[in-house]
């Protein structure tokens, strides 16, 4: 693929080790800018989209190859979807080092999809995901039990079968069990 961008905005420094941002261990992407304020958001710091830093995709790729016994890789923030050429050259690049990917947005597929219709690099970054966490936190929709998200109306979309089916496709949460993310990696590909 062609580099499209040589920097992404990051709000922090790559975080490994991660347990709460998808299965197994996972080094966290937090990517700075959104714009979609949800109420009572829990890294509003990654509002701003002249905050964080710059920082070289090359270094980013490097970093990922330093990682060791990591499950997979998320996109985090911020909504990663603000830097979808980016996110699409970290994620191919993860991809291709046989990383399983879980990806955190604001938006919803749906609107992706129409995104996808004027800037093509929203479909190719989708190629990439395992796992689309979508939508906006709802404040009134909040419930702690959930698996991997924070409100009711966002939903764990298996990507490669949604894509393949032309539907959505949910993670079969009742499938989800933590040893069986380290017995068989990446887990989604
Ligand atoms: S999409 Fe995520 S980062 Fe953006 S305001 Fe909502 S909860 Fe915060």
């Amino acid at each position: 693929m062609e580099q499209t961008n040589k920097y992404i905005r990051l709000a922090a420094d790559l975080q490994s080790d991660s347990i709460v941002d998808g299965p197994g261990l996972r080094t966290v992407i937090w990517t700075q800018g959104c714009a979609h304020h949800c109420p009572e958001c829990q890294n509003p710091q990654t509002w701003d989209f002249e905050g964080g830093g710059l920082v070289p995709i090359s270094e980013v790729l490097k970093a990922i190859d330093e990682l060791e016994e990591q499950t997979g890789i998320t996109f985090s923030g911020g909504d990663p979807m603000y830097q979808p050429e980016a996110c699409t050259e970290i994620a191919k690049y993860c991809k291709e080092k046989g990383y399983n990917i879980w990806v955190y947005t604001g938006f919803t597929y749906e609107e992706l999809l129409k995104m996808a219709d004027k800037k093509p690099i929203y479909k190719e970054f989708l190629k990439y995901i395992d796992i689309l966490v979508d939508g906006p936190f709802l404040i009134k929709e909040r419930d702690l039990s959930l698996l991997f998200r924070g409100s009711r109306n966002q939903r764990l979309i298996d990507v490669p079968k949604t894509l393949k089916k032309g539907k959505i496709i949910l993670l079969d949460e009742r499938e989800y069990n933590e040893e069986k993310v380290f017995e068989r990696e990446p887990m989604y590909i």
